[in-house]
């Protein structure tokens, strides 16, 4: 028999500063455990997963309709070909049983969440790290376990922002990183430039650097900040506009010679389909951000990756959000540019290992079975107190 036997979730709060107190908009994620009837060193072996950051939890989609579909599921629904382990891509078809066609809402989060424990369940069973089972399921047999990163932060700060902004980029520079990406857009653009010239003036060259807007600019401000940001030669101007305001994206672009970055807020196939045809971006240069956990999980991730290589995309181009391990895994093992990392944001479930280091702007990923959670004290915790 090979069947899930229990799912618990929990909503916690997390964070965008490495200082909690400071105010980050309520912002939260469901934890899940997925308990398998299988038994690997005495023990039953548990899949952990969490709904990424930079949305919320959820809970009532994942208890009312997803979770239960997975403890119904038959073996010949979960099992692989062999019987020997949960085939990730079969449950995740007994999990989207009965659901219509769009209407992806956070739908696609809550199946995401659910997705990334069954991958770490099947890399537990396995005893494989999650990028070397998704390595082999792929058949890319060129991976390594090394992933080019980038530090993702630079979130504003209420008081004494320049010089804690600046505060963050040296100890981020000092922990290995090579790049990095602040925010902007949330104030006048005057004071966003200070805040690019605060950072490029503890950096090579613009190249080092990325700016993520967070879809804050309408028609008229983004071309007038695209404009700001062109003498700086960044390494990529990131979430421009709303996510489906393709006329502005596809503006934009077109007065904008530096790399553009968009898709972070775009769930699906059909939707990646719509921005590669109407955000005007170009295939030579510019970067797509998909988050394989936001969006439906590895089976969708893969999806996206598949319709846009075969419309010319190069693999170069992704550079999945995340900045957690688990995007890390996708990564390495579907042969991406890189990945984002959350060093010092969304504790404890951004950055990488408690012992991992960034040497040189790449992390290695550890060699612990599944997607190695585990290997920080305070993840650990807090997924063992489910
Ligand atoms: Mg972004």
């Amino acid at each position: 028999m090979l069947r899930i036997v229990s799912i618990s979730e929990r909503a916690v709060p997390i964070s965008r500063y490495a200082d909690p107190s400071i105010p980050s908009g309520g912002l939260t994620t469901s934890i899940v455990a997925l308990t398998t009837d299988v038994v690997r060193d005495g023990r039953p072996v548990v899949g952990f997963g969490f709904s990424s950051i930079g949305r919320f939890a959820q809970s009532g989609l994942i208890r009312e309709r997803f979770a239960p579909r997975l403890l119904a599921a038959s073996e010949t629904e979960l099992a692989s070909a062999d019987g020997t382990n949960i085939d990730p891509y079969r449950a995740w078809t007994a999990m989207m049983r009965g659901e219509k066609p769009g209407g992806h809402g956070e739908r696609c989060i809550a199946v995401g969440t659910l997705d990334m424990a069954l991958w770490d369940a099947a890399g537990k069973i396995a005893g494989l790290p999650l990028y070397r089972l998704l390595q082999e399921r792929l058949g890319n047999t060129s991976g390594s376990a090394s992933v080019e990163v980038y530090a993702s932060g630079g979130y504003p700060y209420p008081h004494d922002d320049l010089r804690r902004l600046q505060d963050e980029i040296r100890a981020l520079l000092d922990a290995g990183y090579t790049h990095f990406k602040i925010k902007i857009g949330a104030f006048e653009l005057e004071r966003d430039i200070e805040r690019i010239e605060a950072v490029l003036a503890l950096l090579p060259s613009g190249a080092h650097l990325a700016v993520d807007a967070m879809n804050a600019y309408d028609a008229a401000s983004a071309v007038r900040a695209a404009a700001a940001l062109k003498p700086f030669h960044l390494r990529w101007f990131e979430d421009v506009c709303d996510p489906f305001d393709f006329e502005t994206q596809s503006h934009v672009t077109a007065r904008y010679d530096a790399p553009i970055a968009a898709g972070e807020a775009l769930f699906s196939a059909a939707e990646a389909t719509l921005l590669d045809r109407f955000g005007g971006l170009r295939r030579d240069r510019d970067i797509l951000l998909f988050d394989p956990a936001h969006g439906y999980g590895i089976p969708e991730y893969g999806r996206i990756v598949g319709v846009l290589t075969d419309a010319g995309w190069p693999l170069t181009a992704f550079w999945p959000h995340g900045g957690h391990l688990f995007t890390l895994h996708v990564a390495a093992a579907f042969g991406l540019a890189g990945g984002e990392v959350n060093p010092r944001s969304f504790a404890p479930f951004g950055g990488i290992g408690d012992d991992a280091v960034a040497a040189a702007g790449t992390v290695t990923l550890p060699e612990d079975p599944g997607i190695g959670f585990e290997r920080r004290q305070d993840l650990r915790r807090l997924f063992e107190s489910l």
